[in-house]
């Protein structure tokens, strides 16, 4: 039922893990579109997508975004198409355009701290965005035998104050910031319509997932490069809100590989992506500073107010024995290695500035 006319005309059916190639013809040439595609996970995407042999696009909003010019840079396979997820024409006459045989929504309002000062406008692009993309796939590919396969980027901070040590798809939700909220909407409604148009539609829900291109924003990202710095002798302190909190962190480039496999099934379904480990802030901020040979890392860190959150989740711990068993997916980059991959990514670049200041 779900291998629908575009898919059969373009001769695409199920795909076994590790057996599709890059050498599909111009007629059997997938389209995805990726929502968020400046992103750390939409650049991942893009590129696992290209070397599966798809046509990439990316949803890119706005006039003149500064983003562009990086995908272009980076990525210079995408196109790149104009729409925003507050507008559902938008989204439509994007749809319309392109026709997709798959839609990845990873587009998001994504910080989470931010969320508690944008609370409204993170419950309309994290929230909202997923319904009118949802209902634009719908117009654009009908009530039923809609072609067109729909993967949604739930997140880990749906379970917020959890209700059970292991989360797994099951779990009930209860999230603690705007962000978890609109999470949890955007969830709930690719399940509804999953069930009201029969629609293949999935939901992956992904624990925290790192990579050497997370913004500088998020606690990682924040921690490896202060540590490159200041092993370069041109930052003195890292400044850092609660290090107590843990997290189930896993690599980007392993969880974008979850997400094409939930689409590549007999049936949509959602699945939890995650480690099964947790670690301390400290932990990582020790094992950062140990990556570059530092290793009374205690001197250079100082915690400050302006960095704590108004709440914070429970212990996230995530149970992806059912994307293991039915998806085959399995991490690959294990947490040290996480740390290193990006200390290492982050000594370059500032290795790199640093010549190009001289
Ligand atoms: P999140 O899991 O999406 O909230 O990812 P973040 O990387 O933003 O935060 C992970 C954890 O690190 C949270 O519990 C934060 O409270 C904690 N944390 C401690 N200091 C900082 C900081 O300076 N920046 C950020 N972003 N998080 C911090």
């Amino acid at each position: 039922m779900w291998h629908t006319n575009l898919r059969a005309r373009r001769g695409v059916g199920h795909v076994e893990p590790g057996h599709e190639g890059a050498t599909a013809t111009l007629d059997q040439m997938r389209t995805a579109l990726i929502t968020g595609i400046t992103g750390q996970d939409g650049r991942f995407l893009a590129d696992l997508l290209h070397e599966k042999g798809y046509r990439v696009v990316g949803l890119m909003k706005g006039q003149n975004n500064p983003r562009a010019e990086l995908i272009q840079r980076e990525h210079p396979f995408v196109e790149l198409v104009h729409g925003d997820l507050c507008d559902l024409t938008s989204l439509v006459t994007a749809l319309s355009a392109i026709q997709p045989d798959e839609v990845y929504n990873l587009g998001a309002i994504s910080f989470v701290a931010m969320s508690f000062n944008q609370a409204e406008l993170t419950a309309n692009v994290t929230g909202l965005g997923v319904l009118r993309m949802l209902e634009a796939i719908r117009i654009v590919g009908g009530n039923q035998n809609n072609p067109i396969r729909f993967y949604q980027a739930s997140s880990s901070e749906m379970f917020g104050k959890v209700r059970e040590a292991l989360q797994n798809e099951k779990t009930p939700f209860h999230p603690r910031s705007p962000y978890g909220c609109a999470k949890v909407f955007g969830h709930d409604i690719t399940v509804n319509y999953r069930e009201s148009y029969d629609m293949f539609a999935c939901s992956g829900i992904l624990f925290n997932h790192e990579s050497e291109r997370r913004g500088m924003e998020f606690v990682t990202r924040k921690i490896t490069n202060a540590v490159a710095r200041i092993k370069l002798g041109v930052q003195h302190e890292l400044v850092l809100g609660d290090l107590e909190p843990r997290r189930d962190w896993g690599y980007a480039g392993d969880y974008v590989k979850a997400m094409w496999l939930m689409l590549q099934q007999d049936q949509p379904d959602d699945f939890v992506v995650a480690t099964g480990e947790t670690y301390q802030v400290k932990e990582f901020v020790r094992l950062a500073f140990e990556a570059v040979g530092i290793d009374d890392w205690q001197r250079y860190v100082r915690q400050d107010a302006r960095f704590m959150r108004p709440s914070e989740v429970d212990l996230l711990i995530g149970d992806a024995s059912k994307a293991e068993r039915e998806l085959g997916w399995k991490r690959e980059v294990s947490f040290p290695d996480l740390v290193r991959k990006m200390v290492d990514n982050d000594m370059e670049i500032e290795r790199r500035a640093i010549a190009v200041a001289n």
